[in-house]
């Protein structure tokens, strides 16, 4: 059973991944489904964004790999007892996040969006800036890409705050724990939320939440569209309890033309860019863990599906 499924039925185009798993391993047949021969002999598959019964057709499957950092996309489905999931961690995608958080930062700290718009106007007027060892940046989800971020921003003079279920010892940056979100809250001017989706973490991003921050801070949510309660949060724009937003992920995506946060002026919107994942730095590690599964060895970056991450 030296065979891989690939189940990613919204991207029109996987050679890259197909290359990739070549290049790693050629004795390794790579199929798509639903064009896969042999269910039966399907142990392993890599997938984004399955359809609902695409698992059930696998009765001998015993591992399910995300293609990306994110598993809410396989834990909503059916998952058939016994079968493991694993997800991705990499340095290339928690480069890619860092950077793309420290520019959103950047950005909001020398008013870029405002500039963008006067130059489309011809105005000429500066504005006061603030500079990064001024601001306080709180990461929501100090896991390993929330990490990767805080040390990038921490190298770039800002202050930075993580906050996670269970407390991290990372040298320069203060953590917080589970009970302590409300003390991790009142210290940060800018808010990262950089969680799973799970049920614990679905519309954490409200009105309760934006109300213990200090008033105007401003938001970068890298998470999921989930994590956002949307009338809570056009409320705390309103009302400026939150000075502006960057948002890379929605609800629904790719965000509906007449959604409301197109036109808000406090609202930069970005289409899930923050980092694409790159099969060349993932494949090796999925190839590791199926001949791990091959040789009844333990998984890395094994799924807690009791926790959803
Ligand atoms: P990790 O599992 O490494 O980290 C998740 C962190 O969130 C952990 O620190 C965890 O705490 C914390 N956490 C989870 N649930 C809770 C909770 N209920 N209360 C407090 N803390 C909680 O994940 P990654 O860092 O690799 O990825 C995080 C998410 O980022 C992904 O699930 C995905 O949704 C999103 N993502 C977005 C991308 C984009 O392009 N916009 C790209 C890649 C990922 P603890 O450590 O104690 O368990």
């Amino acid at each position: 059973m030296n065979k891989i499924v690939l189940i990613c039925p919204e991207r029109n185009d996987v050679s890259k991944w197909v290359e990739s798993f070549k290049k790693e391993n050629n004795n390794i047949e790579v199929e798509i489904y639903p064009n896969d021969t042999d269910r039966e002999q399907t142990e392993f598959v890599a997938t984004w964004n399955p359809p609902a019964d695409a698992f059930e057709k696998f009765p001998n499957l015993k591992v399910i790999a995300s293609m990306a950092a994110g598993v809410k996309h396989i834990t909503s489905k059916k998952i058939p007892n016994n079968v493991k999931v694993t997800r991705v961690k990499d340095d290339y995608l928690n480069y890619d996040l860092s950077y793309f958080v420290l520019n959103a930062l950047l950005n909001y700290l020398r008013d870029m969006p405002l500039y963008f718009q006067h130059q489309e106007e011809k105005i000429w007027d500066r504005q006061a800036y603030q500079r990064p060892e001024d601001v306080t940046v709180g990461i929501l989800g100090f896991g390993n890409i929330g990490q990767a971020i805080g040390k990038l921003l921490l190298k770039n003079d800002f202050k930075v705050l993580g906050w996670s279920r269970s407390k991290k010892d990372v040298e320069g940056i203060e953590t917080f724990k589970e009970d302590e979100l409300n003390t991790f809250l009142s210290k940060s001017n800018v808010l990262v939320c950089m969680l799973p989706h799970t049920p614990e973490t679905e519309d954490i991003l409200n009105q309760e939440l934006f109300q213990e921050l200090p008033k105007g801070t401003y938001l970068i949510n890298v998470g999921r569209g989930a994590h956002l309660q949307e009338e809570d949060f056009l409320e705390a724009l309103a009302n400026g309890q939150l000075s502006g937003a960057a948002l890379d992920v929605f609800k629904t995506e790719p965000l509906p033309k007449e959604h409301v946060f197109w036109n808000h002026d406090k609202i930069t919107i970005t289409p899930h860019t923050a980092s694409i994942t790159n099969p060349a730095t993932i494949v090796p590690k999925m190839v590791e863990n199926f001949q791990r599964m091959q040789n009844n060895e333990p998984l890395k970056d094994e799924v807690d599906l009791e926790k959803g991450y």
